[in-house]
């Protein structure tokens, strides 16, 4: 397989892919909202060859863009939502928000979508050039923050003509990311009754109260949890403003994540017992409504090794000693504020990397064999989902990391295409994990 191609066709085509991922930075769209990224990218693809549908009219806000009709088809995932409360200026290394409580890339989803829509324009390339049978699918997924929007996709059917799905993800180290937390997010709604608080105090059932408590029962749990198990909480509704009013009403969101399904669906049994037990103290009623569901990510053997081949070939990454000093600043807001290298260029390239974090891409790695990565795009210990993250989103360091990305997707692509073998193997890795399990 001979990669020079592609490389070439990306560098050729690197301004549109910059431009295209930092205009998506500016749109900030939250999740379902993504309007105006989608339609960019879409608009992309359609122009350079691609056939873009956007087949579901409850998720409008994701499409479908192929090349191809024969052979194997190769799967790429895109993402474009940005995150609410992180919006920040650009290249600033103090907290400074564009908009007052605006929305703003710190998961670097602008980065994630671009590279995976650039490496599904490079693929067709290869295919043009070379005439190798074979078609590829860039997937531009909606929601993936607080949405799981990808799991909405599989029950519409998306995915069911792929055989091998590729992602990546942007983060300040290179290297696997065939695992993750499997994730469920449920709201508990308390239903009390509202009184005067201090007139007529004892004929009130606060809502608030069972907020208060279910959250220090769940406290309580986490000593007894599974030692990589996570569990978060948020208040969407306290109750209201005015202390003189017992709340009739209350809404906590929880996110609980452990390492694997089963374990995710137990512990969310002992939070949704601890929410009635927080009833039953209170007087209360309680609604559970769970939202949406990650899985746990199905690592498939083969495509780690192929990945890993690439991700290999496309580093250690070269930063210029202006990019160095610019991730000195953030280097110190992140979690690793004494390390020595403000950027690390260097992959790690172990097979069993934890990651810690969830993605909906995991529900989509038990429909189709799966595999994934992470590229460097920041500095040394900036953590996802903070505003550091979105000021950086549009820094050279950035669009290396991306560029890199769609190198990396786009070569492992191309290899899929050319060796039966290869996509021989990752199936029955597929069938081997999913039976072990099921
Ligand atoms: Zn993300």
């Amino acid at each position: 397989m001979d990669s020079s191609k592609i490389a070439f066709y990306l560098e050729q085509s690197r301004d549109l892919f910059i431009q295209t991922s930092n205009t998506i930075w500016e749109y900030a769209e939250t999740r379902f909202e993504e309007h105006k990224s989608s339609k960019l990218q879409a608009d992309v693809m359609k122009r350079l060859g691609f056939e873009v549908c956007f087949p579901s009219s409850s998720l409008p806000t994701a499409f479908r863009a192929r090349y191809g009709t024969l052979g194997p088809v190769i799967g790429i995932l895109g993402e474009y939502d940005a995150l609410p409360g992180l919006s920040q200026k650009a290249d600033c290394p103090s907290q400074h928000p564009l908009v007052f409580q605006g929305s703003g890339h710190g998961c670097g989803h602008n980065l994630l979508g671009t590279a995976g829509m650039a490496a599904a324009l490079a693929v067709k390339h290869y295919i043009e050039d070379t005439g190798i049978c074979g078609s590829v699918i860039y997937y531009g997924c909606p929601g993936e923050e607080n949405g799981a929007g990808k799991a909405l996709m599989i029950e519409e059917h998306f995915f069911d003509e792929t055989d091998i799905m590729l992602s990546w993800h942007p983060h300040y180290k290179s290297g696997l990311f065939n695992n993750s937390l499997a994730n469920v997010r449920v709201t508990y709604t308390f239903h009390g009754k509202s009184a005067h608080a201090s007139l007529a105090p004892h004929l009130g059932r606060s809502a608030l109260d069972a907020c208060e408590l279910m959250n220090i029962g769940v406290n309580y749990l986490r000593e007894h949890m599974l030692p990589d198990a996570r569990v978060h909480y948020a208040y969407l509704n306290a109750g209201g403003t005015a202390p003189n009013i017992i709340p009739a009403e209350a809404q906590v969101f929880y996110a609980i994540r452990a390492p694997k399904d089963r374990d995710t669906r137990e512990l969310k049994e002992r939070v949704d017992n601890i929410a009635q037990g927080a009833a039953l103290m209170t007087g209360t009623q309680v609604t559970i409504t769970q939202n949406a569901v990650y899985r746990s990510f199905l690592p498939n053997p083969t495509l780690d090794q192929l990945l890993i081949k690439h991700l290999k070939a496309s580093t250690p990454l070269r930063y210029t000693e202006e990019e160095i000093r610019y991730a000195r600043a953030f280097q110190l807001e992140g979690s690793l504020p004494n390390a020595e290298l403000s950027i690390d260029p260097y992959p790690d390239l172990t097979l069993d990397r934890k990651s810690g974090i969830s993605t909906d891409a995991g529900n989509v790695s038990w429909e189709v064999p799966s595999g994934s990565f992470m590229v460097n795009c920041y500095a040394n210990g900036s953590p996802l989902h903070h505003w550091t993250v979105t000021a950086q989103g549009k820094a050279s360091i950035a669009h290396k990391g991306m560029l890199t990305a769609s190198r990396i997707l786009s070569s492992a692509a191309a290899e899929l295409l050319e060796t039966p073998e290869l996509l021989h193997s990752a199936r029955e890795d597929f069938k081997k994990a999913r039976s072990a399990v099921l």
